[in-house]
């Protein structure tokens, strides 16, 4: 790898990562919703090349929870592509499905420190939220109805047939900071990231930017470097991180791969 990709700084950084942690661990979780795409194929190439470089571990890991649109033809072709590209990892392939029960039990600790909670609202009711804010020019945002729902109110929920999603508490106006090691300082606003974000579905299933954080903690992964299309995920994980506290990993944001026309290539099937 060119050097030029990190700064002598980050380098000792990463140095630093690996003294107190005895190794770097990098990941590449691509989701079984499409064929290999551009920009997971080049990811995987970056995390796997650190790994080389600093003697460090590289995990494949597939983030199969999208029970829908998930499919074991698309397992086959991104093992079959990333193996043609030449890239063999350390440890997996890992089906995040496998570790739905783990998943559970952290959101169900979080939810009993009252940090997560039970919503209720509709489709139509989200609908009807989000063009009123379309009509009065404001972002799309969850307006956290339902975070203080009493026992009652709740019930009478229940009992009229609705089912909750599970959604996690976001501070009002918090600086969310971090330095990466491409983009160096990011700060995100937390009432930027759309208002209390669902982390679990009314059936049951969690959601990537909840399952991707119990994943890489329990993994032990402590360099994520992917697009810089996930800078807002990284600002909800990170909160995550912190309600859950448990130490953060480095974080490093590629920009993404794009045409003449300035359009994504990113999502273009290899
Ligand atoms: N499953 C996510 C994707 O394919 C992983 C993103 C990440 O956390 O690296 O975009």
């Amino acid at each position: 790898m060119k050097s030029s990709l990190f700064s002598e700084s980050v380098q000792s950084l990463i140095q630093k990562t690996i003294e107190q942690k005895k190794s770097l661990i990098l990941r590449i979780p691509p989701s079984p919703t499409g064929s290999l795409h551009l920009g997971t194929a080049r990811t995987a190439i970056y995390n796997w090349l650190l790994s080389k470089k600093y003697t460090g571990k590289f995990l494949l890991r597939l983030e199969d929870t999208d029970r829908q649109r998930s499919e074991s033809k698309y397992v086959s072709e991104i093992i079959n592509g990333l193996k043609w590209l030449g890239i063999s990892w350390d440890e997996g392939p890992f089906r995040q499905s496998e570790h739905s029960a783990r998943h559970n039990f952290v959101l169900e600790e979080l939810k009993k420190k009252e940090l997560v909670y039970e919503c209720y609202c509709t489709k139509e009711e989200l609908d009807k939220l989000r063009l009123a804010q379309k009509e009065s020019k404001q972002a799309p945002r969850y307006d956290n109805r339902h975070r203080n729902l009493t026992a009652a109110e709740k019930e009478n929920f229940r009992k009229a047939g609705r089912k909750p999603v599970l959604r996690v508490k976001v501070p009002e106006n918090k600086e969310i900071s971090w330095f990466d090691l491409i983009k160096e300082k990011i700060t995100v606003n937390s009432s930027d990231l759309g208002g209390d974000f669902v982390v679990g579905r009314e059936n049951g299933e969690i959601l990537y930017n909840f399952a991707v954080v119990v994943d890489d903690h329990d993994q032990g992964v402590n360099l994520i470097l992917r697009g810089e299309d996930h800078l807002h995920n990284t600002a909800k994980q990170i909160l995550l991180y912190e309600l859950l506290e448990w130490d953060l990993p480095l974080f490093a944001h590629v920009p993404l791969i794009l045409n003449t026309d300035q359009q994504k290539l990113s999502k273009f099937s290899m």
